[in-house]
């Protein structure tokens, strides 16, 4: 039996506050799942939309940044567009993301290394460069085990040739896009 404990994360008073902001813009949740129904990442993620504002209603702090869902949310926009309650679910997840980035333990950080990895090579390549894109995950994972963990993955990938050279051809075509994005985020 491992008799190792774990200590308690205990968050600062910013975190609080920005989490108190959550609760009370998600207080009208009326937990009808339409979110995550519509939610085309929902199926990779260890929370659904519904659950997690019902932990945010409840105010479940650890849990809620340990999850992966908000790093698997695509911004796609779709939940906001549908939430019968009007509520500001994308945004909502924009906040845990950068909520858990700034404020987070090293352990909660490092659930974002894949979501990083693969904006940052979009952003420079324009569109996902397979090959850069892995390399790029590793080190931000900072595990040096993760390669083993692939590595029959990438073997049958080259076998049917889907891994490709990087190609420089679509190469920072979505830079602006990706400025105004930050841009964006910063005003809200
Ligand atoms: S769609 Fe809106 S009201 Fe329904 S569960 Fe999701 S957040 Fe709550
Ligand atoms: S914005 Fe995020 S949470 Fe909402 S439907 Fe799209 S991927 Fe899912």
């Amino acid at each position: 039996m491992n008799q190792t404990q774990t200590k308690p994360w205990s968050p600062d008073p910013v975190t609080r506050e920005i989490l108190e902001e959550l609760r009370s813009e998600l207080g009208a949740c009326m937990q009808c799942g339409t979110c995550t129904a519509s939610c085309p990442n929902g199926f990779a993620m260890d929370v659904t939309p519904r659950q997690m504002w019902r932990m945010v209603q409840f105010g479940m702090l650890d849990q809620i940044l340990e999850s992966k869902t908000f790093w698997m949310c695509s911004s796609c926009y779709m939940c906001t567009l549908r939430c019968p309650r009007g509520l500001k679910l994308t945004r909502a997840m924009g906040a845990l993301k950068r909520l858990a980035r700034a404020r987070g333990t090293w352990k909660i950080r490092k659930n974002s290394a894949f979501y990083d990895a693969f904006m940052d090579n979009v952003e420079k390549y324009g569109r996902v460069q397979e090959t850069s894109l892995m390399p790029g995950y590793f080190l931000k994972s900072r595990d040096p085990l993760l390669p083993l963990h692939y590595l029959p993955l990438g073997v049958r990938m080259m076998k049917a040739g889907k891994l490709h050279v990087p190609s420089s051809a679509q190469k920072g075509r979505l830079k602006k896009l990706f400025a105004k994005v930050r841009e964006m985020e910063e005003e809200s």
